[in-house]
């Protein structure tokens, strides 16, 4: 008990650490979904292809044509605090979706884990099992080229975890949502969601499909908000573009008349990043409170790129969450711009437009 007699103080083994970790970084099969998507991305990857099946817990497979891991690091990947991507030094200066090591050894430490890979120019590809912890060797295996990361049964090993995932459908739902966004976050890459639920010996059922959108980053970006969003939305939508002491603010917003009576259609990048910030999604809703009645949200996909420094994006794990420098400056910067664009489409009365 709390109050019984002081024990000895004693390091935790690594598989109880990566455990622990664990119920951080992955919460739910839409965050390894996450986790190995963006591995892919940091990866160079031109296709991904993501199959679940069961909602994520019997199976989640992330295969992509990136660079690879050397067979002689496949070990070193999946060892916490091991990455590829910063030497420590500048952790705010980050230029990879990843850079604390912990995505791998965590999903790994929860579910029966493989990953295979062929690295660019290397003959042959290799594969590592890690079964809730338990690490193998590294083996050799037949993939032409890029990573395969494969976790079955996710949480089996953490059967109070287990308890909490929602139905199949809803962490379906959760894991496509999460795809999207990062198909709008990357879209010169290829995106395909399948449900292998019951598939035996086919590759399942699609979901979602985003092939690699051409043209120049602009352009991209808008052909890919107009697949995933809807023509609709993309032909009608308000073009923001503005600017304020370093922070840059692009994106579509939707007029008052394609609101949503939820949030969900509210996507929100920072520095490329696909992130759930309260203070960016109430400069939103300040910005349309004149025009839109309580209960109702407006839909928009914004992007607000800034130097790295003026924003943490290491306050949690998961990496969603971040902070501002300047936070006042970043929401005045929506808030504004928003409402100048909103007015510029006869929404609002110009004399309203402030901050
Ligand atoms: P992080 O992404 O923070 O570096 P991870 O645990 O997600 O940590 O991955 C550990 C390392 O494994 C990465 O730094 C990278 O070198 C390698 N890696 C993981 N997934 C892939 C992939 N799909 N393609 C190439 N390398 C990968
Ligand atoms: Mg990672």
């Amino acid at each position: 008990s709390p109050s019984g007699p002081r024990k000895p103080i004693r390091r935790l083994d690594e598989s109880a650490q990566n455990r622990i970790a664990a119920g951080e970084v992955v919460e739910r099969p839409a965050s390894a979904v996450k986790e190995l998507a963006e591995n892919s991305l940091d990866a160079g990857a031109r296709r991904i292809e993501i199959t679940l099946a069961d909602g994520g817990r019997t199976l989640i497979r992330v295969a992509d044509d990136g660079h690879g891991i050397p067979h002689d690091q496949l070990e070193l990947a999946l060892e916490r605090h091991a990455t590829s991507k910063t030497d420590g030094e500048d952790l705010l200066d980050i230029g990879s979706f990843g850079f604390r090591g912990e995505a791998l050894p965590s999903i790994a430490a929860v579910s029966r884990f493989t990953l295979t890979s062929r690295a660019e120019s290397a003959e042959e590809a290799w594969t590592l099992r890690c079964d809730a912890g338990r690490l193998g060797r590294p083996t050799p295996a037949a993939l032409p080229r890029g990573t395969v990361a494969e976790a079955r049964d996710l949480f089996h090993a953490t059967p109070a975890r287990l308890k909490f995932l929602r139905t199949d459908r809803a962490e379906t739902q959760a894991a496509a949502d999460m795809v999207r966004r990062l198909a709008m976050a990357a879209p010169q890459v290829g995106f395909v969601l399948r449900d292998a639920t019951g598939a035996e010996g086919t590759e399942g059922r699609v979901l979602f499909r985003a092939d690699p959108e051409p043209g120049s980053p602009q352009e991209a970006r808008r052909a890919r908000l107009a697949r995933i969003l809807g023509r609709a939305f993309e032909a009608d939508a308000l073009e923001i573009e503005a600017e304020r002491e370093g922070l840059r603010l692009t994106g579509l917003a939707a007029l008052p008349t394609h609101s949503r009576g939820a949030a969900v259609a509210q996507f929100l990048f920072v520095n490329g990043r696909p992130v759930r910030d309260k203070l960016l999604t109430g400069a939103l809703r300040a910005a349309y409170s004149d025009v839109l009645h309580s209960g109702r949200h407006p839909a928009a996909a914004l992007y607000l790129d800034c130097d790295p420094h003026l924003v943490d994006v290491n306050v949690h794990p998961a990496k969603t969450e971040v902070r501002f420098r300047a936070p006042g400056i970043a929401r005045g910067l929506v808030v504004s711009a928003l409402r100048h664009a909103l007015a510029a489409a006869g929404h609002r009365s110009s004399a309203t437009v402030g901050t």
